[in-house]
Order: structure tokens, then sequence, then C-alpha cells
């Protein structure tokens, strides 16, 4: 027997189905977990942050429908290369998910954290970490190098690091998916990021057993979306607020926030074909465009490896205001 039509009403009432269960679904998931011990896939360049995930982690801010989506695409995506290396390539993932841990010289656990696996190859087993992104980010990443570009990326090369430095192993492979393909990234063991790493993990870990925070910096790439952001700015948030009717100031704010996604690909995009040029002095793209690239060589001084003695006589105190700006309603 034929389906009766469907009418105008009937798709749209499917459509607010769709969206209303779907984001059901996807808030269901959406949680915290209790930590005894830092993440190694959560190491923020924030002290303070780090302090906050393990102290505070029942008062961490939950993320959006949005952003679960996101993690539930990668989770899923992560199995999607699996079956395409393995059923296709024929290659055996072996130890996925394998917990690792790291100890301070008390033997105490100070970060704990998991590798997605390993792929068996000349009877060895190279551990491999699969990491989704968007084509922009994809096409951004071709070397490790480019992983320093931004909070996130800089996030996973902690995680490999810290997983072959606990594992004993002298290198892994980054397999980066734009859902479609992948790009095969080479990560080698560096002792000295790792002894870097592992050094402010102990300090930091000695603060959390002493319930101290380091002072909040505010960075905008850290703290704009830092989920625990409301605890840093307590003391600001518990003054009441002033309100202000002003439809200019509030237009302006409109046309900011629709700007937003704009910004996003700007920037994306301009690291995209920075990243094309890199080392290229002098090129033309098509009759319209002309890239020039010049070296430069800068002298910077790594003052966090530098000892609190002698940084102390040169500290200074200056005040500054950090704006945020958060829309609050449609
Ligand atoms: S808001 Fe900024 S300073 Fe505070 S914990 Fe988060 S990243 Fe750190």
């Amino acid at each position: 027997m034929p389906y009766a039509y469907a009418t105008y009403e009937d798709a749209a009432s499917l459509a607010d189905h769709i969206v209303s269960r779907r984001n059901d679904v996807l808030s269901k998931k959406i949680s915290r977990y209790p930590k005894r011990a830092f993440t190694c896939s959560d190491i923020s360049e924030c002290d303070r942050y780090m302090i906050h995930s393990v102290l505070d982690w029942d008062k961490r801010e939950l993320h959006d429908v949005g952003l679960q989506a996101i993690f539930d695409a990668g989770n899923k995506e992560e199995e999607n290369v699996k079956a395409r290396l393995g059923y296709e390539l024929g290659l055996e993932f072996v130890e996925t998910q394998a917990p690792f841990e790291i100890k301070n010289n008390k033997g105490e656990v100070i970060a704990s954290g998991k590798i997605d696996g390993k792929i068996l190859w000349n009877g060895k087993a190279v551990p491999v970490e699969i990491k989704s992104m968007n084509e922009n980010s994809f096409n951004m990443i071709n070397s490790l190098d480019d992983f320093k570009k931004k909070p996130l990326y800089r996030r996973y090369l902690r995680q490999m690091q810290l997983y072959l430095y606990g594992n004993n192993q002298e290198a892994g492979l980054f397999i980066i998916s734009n859902f479609r393909t992948e790009k095969l990234i080479l990560v080698t063991l560096d002792y000295g990021e790792c002894e870097y790493i592992i050094s402010r993990l102990e300090r930091l870990w000695e603060m959390k057993k002493a319930g101290q925070y380091p002072e909040p910096e505010y960075r905008p790439e850290l703290c704009d979306r830092c989920p625990f952001s409301s605890l840093c700015l307590a003391d600001v948030e518990n003054k009441p607020a002033d309100f202000i009717n002003n439809e200019a100031l509030e237009e302006m704010l409109e046309r900011r926030e629709q700007l937003i996604p704009s910004k996003k690909e700007y920037e994306d995009l301009d690291e995209q074909i920075k990243s094309t040029f890199k080392e290229i002095p002098h090129a033309f793209v098509g009759t319209r465009f002309e890239i020039i690239n010049k070296q430069f060589v800068k002298k910077s001084y790594d003052t966090k490896a530098m000892p609190d003695e002698i940084k102390k006589p040169y500290e200074r105190e200056t005040a500054y205001w950090r704006t945020t700006i958060k829309k609050i309603g449609d």
C-alpha cells in the first residue's frame, strides 16, 4: 500500500523532532569526570588551568551540544580510520586505548593518559594517535612545527611526547584525518621537551597538593575558551553589573557576533596559505597576487625555564583589564 503524501506541516514537524531529539541525545553525553591527576591529553599552557582541572573538576563549565557533536564525530572517525587502514590495507591495530601513567620521583601518579593504539609493523608495534580535523586545519598541518601554531595542537604534541616517554618508545605517528583521507606525521621522542613537561607537572602537582593556585595571566587564545574562566574571574563576576541601554552599542555587539565565524575562517585560511609559501622567497599566484617572504632572526628567552631566584629581581606588577564578551540570549 503506498504511503500517504506528506504535507508541509509533516516535513516541518519532522525537522523540529530531529533537532530536538538530536539535542537531547547530545546533551545526555555531556558530563564531567572526577580527576585525581593531570590528564596527558589536557596539558594546557596555563598553570592555573592545570590546578583548576584537578581541584575543581566538578566546577568545570560544561561544553555545548555543538562541541559534543564534534567530539562524537571525532570518535567515529577514529573507528573509520582504523577500518580504512585495517580492512583496506591489512594493518593490525593492537593495544587500542591502552592507558599509561606518569609518576614523580615519589612514585605518585601525577598524570595519566591513553593512546589510540599501535599498528603492528615489521614485528613491532608503532604507537599511533588519530586526530580528525576540519579541512582548513588539515591543510595547515604538514609537519610537527605546524602543530605548534595553536594551543589545541600543542596539547596533542605534549600528549604524544609523554606517551613515548612513559612507554620507552622512540617514535610514533600522528594520523590526521579530514574525514576522507589521512595524513601521516612522524614524531620522535624529544627528551628535552619531555623533561621540561614532566618537571612542570611535578611542580604543579606539589601546588595541587598544597591547594595553591598560580595567579591568573590573561591570554586570549587560552582564556577566551577556558572552562574555568568563571572561577578565575569570580572576583569580578561577584560585583553587581551595570545595565546599559544603548541601541547603537547593542547593534555593534550583534554585528561583532555575526563576524566571529568570518574571523576564524580568515585566520585559518591565512595560516594555510602562509604555510604553503614557507621558505619560498618570492612567488606570483595568477596575475593578481604577489607573495614576498623574508626571513628574520629573533632572539627570545625561555623565561619559564629560568629559576625563580633569577626572575624575581625583575618582577613588575602591571594592572590591566580583561574584557570578555558573552552572548546571553538569541
Ligand atoms: S581563564 Fe585563563 S588564566 Fe584562568 S585558568 Fe583559564 S586559561 Fe588560565
